[in-house]
């Protein structure tokens, strides 16, 4: 294809204004690169911006989920709570926007419609549904792995009387719920979230569960200021401190394997991981990922738990995990959780038993009956990994889009470029830790990367980079080895791509954050192996 004469050149472009985003248009206007970005929310936030429903919280510690590129900008903000809620979320977002004026070099409400390759100029040419074109020869997708709703596909919506959201896309407006009936459908880690708050409020609230998930206490409370001043005193030790931790966040250490501890020392181990909180539960002993009898045990806990908190008997059954090992697919973090369901006007239908038949003008009919509501909230997740990449319509030099190349499953080399598109980069694509870690520091870590390399190519005089197919699979087989004695890899999930021949591909990088670091910089450091620069 020639090059449009009517579009505006900029070297890079960064598409979604999350804490990727942010970042990225950052460090490459600061590398002395033109750089413009491409949001379609109203304002920077990302993920955050969207997902404003009540109850959102994250669920690292703020402590780790904070940039660490700048120590002023650590020191200066200060969190309120252990675990920060989205407003706070979005006022850190702003006031980073802000203070680095990164606001300028985005476009807000603007979506990319089409990015094509051209070969021949080196560059993308990038259509907005604002019906402006724009050409870059490097093209930045910080547009998040889980940003991309799942659309309700109920059977008479729209003949809904009352006002129905999803969690995903809340509206910026305020939403009183309060005295409301409300209905939620999905109890994953945004529904369990949502549940959590709106059952504050509502006058009557009823769950619409297919799958009893664990859901953990987070333990939340004030923001440990002792703790933040030793991270501020030196951020790069923290930051290395981070760079080990699985998580990329901190966690009480594991108790070893579950088999070489008395019934004793499970327990105070269990007890201690569950006292710390969110996700700790994960790492309780080190071989409960990859043996069922160490991971029956903390699921037991939870079930435990459950049993212990919920006062009715036929609810308590409905809500007990024990559909799939804990841990296999990600687990809720939702303070009083379990606690909600002993309100009164608290109600949950499991739809496998009373299945959902259609929504009519006055609530949802299932197959016991009709359930009257004012308000029906949709919970039900995200098209992972590819769902942004579709929207933006990416393709190479021979027309093909990212997903075509994908119809086996996500792959990204180190999860960061995928083969066939040239100077195409995927922040915390398929193949990268993503989800199984601290989405901030991995959304830092891979502009760096990028960043160094484009440093790296202008030195050496190279304008394009791609990985070549075998590098590609390369990775994907290593993903494969490190997931296979993964109890995970059993449960279906977004986290996983089940072809029909019975192959899989695990999507994230399954071996842990400091592996897959030494990995990313052990390429780096031996001039980028598998990449092909030209
Ligand atoms: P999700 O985990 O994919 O959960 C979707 C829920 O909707 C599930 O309960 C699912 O049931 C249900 N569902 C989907 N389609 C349905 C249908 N047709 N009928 C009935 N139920 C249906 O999505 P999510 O809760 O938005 O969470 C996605 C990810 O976002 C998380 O894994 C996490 O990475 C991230 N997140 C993070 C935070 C945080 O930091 N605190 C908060 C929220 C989300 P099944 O379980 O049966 O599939």
């Amino acid at each position: 294809m020639s090059a449009n004469k009517n579009a505006v050149h900029y070297d890079a472009i960064v598409v979604g204004a999350g804490m990727g985003g942010l970042y990225a248009l950052k460090r490459l206007r600061d590398d002395g690169l033109s750089v413009i970005g491409f949001e379609g929310g109203g304002d920077v936030g990302g993920v955050w911006y969207h997902n404003s429903y009540p109850g959102a919280r994250v669920d690292v510690e703020s402590l780790a989920y904070s940039y660490q590129f700048d120590p002023e900008l650590y020191r200066e903000w200060k969190w309120k709570e252990r675990y920060s809620a989205q407003p706070e979320l979005q006022a850190y977002f702003s006031h980073v926007a802000d203070r680095y004026d990164l606001r300028k070099d985005f476009k807000f409400n603007t979506y990319v419609i089409r990015a094509q390759w051209d070969a021949d100029a080196h560059q993308y040419t990038v259509e907005t549904d604002a019906g402006d074109t724009y050409t870059a020869q490097y093209l930045v997708m910080a547009s998040g792995q889980l940003s991309k709703p799942r659309k309700p596909v109920f059977e008479g919506l729209d003949d809904f009387a009352g006002d129905w959201y999803q969690t995903s896309s809340w509206p910026k407006k305020p939403v009183d719920l309060a005295g409301k009936r409300v209905a939620v459908i999905g109890t994953g880690a945004s529904g369990v979230q949502a549940i959590t708050e709106i059952a504050k409020v509502a006058s009557q609230l009823t769950v619409f569960q297919r799958t009893a998930n664990y859901v953990m206490a987070a333990q939340n409370g004030p923001f440990d200021e002792a703790r933040f001043t030793n991270a501020a005193a030196d951020l790069v030790a923290y930051r290395e401190l981070l760079e080990t931790k699985g998580g990329g966040a901190e966690f009480p250490v594991d108790a070893g394997p579950a088999s070489a501890l008395t019934p004793e020392q499970q327990r105070a181990a269990l007890d201690d991981h569950w006292s710390f909180g969110g996700h700790a539960l994960n790492r309780v002993f080190s071989d409960q990922n990859t043996d069922i009898a160490s991971n029956t045990i903390v699921g037991d806990y939870v079930r435990a738990k459950v049993a212990e908190v919920v006062k009715d008997p036929v609810l308590r059954e409905k809500l007990t995990p024990n559909a799939y090992p804990l841990g296999t697919r990600r687990i809720g973090v939702a303070d009083g959780y379990y606690e909600t369901f002993n309100r009164d006007t608290v109600s949950l239908v499991d739809i496998n038993a009373d299945p959902i038949l259609r929504i009519e003008a006055k609530g949802i009919r299932t197959a016991s009956g009709l359930h009257e509501f004012d308000v029906i909230v949709f919970a039900l997740g995200f098209t992972a990994f590819t769902g942004a990449l579709d929207q933006a319509n990416i393709t190479n030099e021979k027309g093909q889009h990212v997903t075509d190349h994908w119809d086996r499953g996500p792959r990204a080399y180190l999860g960061l470029m995928t083969a066939g598109f040239p100077n195409l980069f995927l922040l915390t694509g398929p193949g990268s830790p993503a989800v199984l870690t601290n989405m901030l520091t991995a959304n830092t870590q891979h502009v760096d990367y990028v960043a160094d390399m484009l440093s790296y190519m202008r030195e050496h005089g190279y304008d394009s980079v791609e990985v070549p197919t075998e590098a590609e699979e390369e990775w994907l087989a290593h993903l494969f080895e490190l997931s296979e004695p993964l109890i995970r890899r059993t449960t279906r999930n977004y986290m996983a791509h089940h072809n029909a021949d019975g192959t899989d591909v695990f999507i994230p990088y399954p071996g842990g954050n400091p592996n897959y670091l030494a990995r990313i910089y052990d390429v780096r450091d031996d001039g980028y192996r598998g990449f092909v620069f030209s």
